[in-house]
């Protein structure tokens, strides 16, 4: 392997390119980064940064890109992939050559096809978390159109700063899919509890708009006024320049279990890939903190010659008010929940079980240090009588 460019300069791409320098690679590495920032951690911006609390979310120590001699450009943009002659087209005019190409170009807000939704917040960069934070004044009315965990997260946050927070959510519950009705239902009475006016089973049809922005939405259920509106649906991965050059794109830039594409020169890792998981037997794409820098520092692990897999189970985390949680696995939608602990007091321990007892996800909720051995219990069977909240 000669030169390597890895093209987004996100989570995934800056544990790439460390893990590279970290393992002896010494040819010549470049990043290019559209934003104009060194990589950060996006998790803060929903949670501590908007807050307002003092914390740093650069991923690499800034001085570490000269220390390793791997040349960040940041503020420029990949516009094109020549994959024959294996060179990329900046908007700076420039080509850069690579032997091997790694895209970590990540996902982008989704915007709605809704008349006036392309004036709301979304949040997604810390110029948006910039513009969200502006909006949580005390007093002020906060609409947030989608009950996800970043929707949740900056209603809790909104709440702190004691915004006004109304959450509109199409489904039934918030997040129902995921937690499975009673701990959503749980979810949705800490908020409410919190005085975040959360409404579901209704749709946002059209963001209204005053002569400065906002001003509202209309919705399945009528109008609500609002001095600003945030727009949470879930992201779209970043797959403009993998399209273009011909690569296989579906939901995601499609690669194998060892994040290669159809060329054997390009990879992709991180939000924007949707690669085959050897454990779980499916393709995932997972727009998760801890997937991005297992795929970054993998990506490179399978470009310096070693055998290494996809075949880690999902893990995420989320911070609400009273409710900090880390999660993983990757339960079936039928899967039953049992509880074990304080519910109500936000300390407990959910198991997901498939039909044959086998467990296929775990969350631990204010009970710390125990995700790994939850992680252990993913894929075995476990007797209801022998589920504990791993306390004693
Ligand atoms: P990204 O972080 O999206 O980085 C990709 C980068 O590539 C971007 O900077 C983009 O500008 C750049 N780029 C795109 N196209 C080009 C191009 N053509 N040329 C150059 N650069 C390009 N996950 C959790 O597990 N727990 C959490 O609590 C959590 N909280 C979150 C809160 C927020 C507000 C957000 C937005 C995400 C959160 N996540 C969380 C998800 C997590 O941050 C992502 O999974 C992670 O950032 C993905 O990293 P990535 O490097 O793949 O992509």
């Amino acid at each position: 392997m000669d030169d390597v460019v890895v093209v987004g300069g996100g989570l995934a791409g800056a544990r790439a390119v460390e893990r590279l320098r970290g393992e002896g690679f010494r040819g010549p590495v470049t990043v290019v980064a559209a934003e104009p920032h060194e990589p950060y951690e996006r998790p803060p911006l929903s949670k501590d940064l908007l807050l307002g609390k003092d914390t740093d979310p650069t991923a690499l120590d800034p001085a570490w890109w000269e220390q390793h001699d791997v040349t960040l450009r940041v503020a420029v943009r990949a516009i094109q992939l020549d994959r024959g002659a294996r060179r990329v087209h900046l908007d700076s005019g420039e080509w850069l050559h690579y032997d091997q190409l790694v895209l970590a170009t990540g996902a982008e807000p989704r915007v709605p096809d809704l008349p006036g939704a392309d004036r709301a917040l979304y949040l997604r960069t810390l110029e948006d978390k910039d513009r969200v934070l502006a909006a949580l004044r005390p007093g002020d009315r906060l609409a947030i159109v989608g009950a996800g965990w970043i929707g949740l997260e900056v209603a809790a946050a909104a709440r702190t700063h004691e915004v006004e927070v109304t959450v509109l959510e199409m489904a039934d519950l918030p997040l129902e899919k995921v937690l499975g009705a009673e701990l959503s239902g749980h979810l949705a009475a800490l908020h409410r509890s919190h005085g975040v006016d959360l409404r579901t089973g209704v749709s946002v049809q059209e963001v209204l708009l005053g002569p400065d922005g906002p001003v509202g939405v209309r919705t399945s259920q009528g109008t609500i006024d609002a001095d600003h509106v945030l727009v949470a649906i879930g992201a779209v991965p970043a797959v403009d320049l993998a399209r273009e050059a011909g690569l296989e794109v579906d939901d995601g830039i499609v690669v194998d279990e060892r994040f290669r594409t159809s060329d054997e020169h390009v990879s992709a890792i991180g939000d924007v890939a949707n690669a085959w998981n050897v454990r779980l037997q499916q393709r995932l794409r997972v727009e998760h903190w801890d997937n991005a820098i297992r795929q970054g520092r993998a990506v490179a692990d399978v470009l310096l010659g070693r055998d290494t897999v996809h075949d880690w189970l999902p893990y995420f985390f989320t911070d609400q008010f009273e409710f900090s949680m880390e999660y993983v696995g990757r339960p079936g939608p039928h899967d039953r929940v049992e509880t074990r602990g304080d519910v109500e007091g936000h300390e407990f321990i959910a198991y997901w079980l498939d039909a044959a007892g086998e467990v296929t996800g775990a969350m631990n909720v204010g009970i710390w240090d125990v995700n790994d051995r939850l992680r252990a219990l993913v894929g075995t069977r476990v007797e209801p009588a022998d589920l504990t909240d791993l306390r004693q």
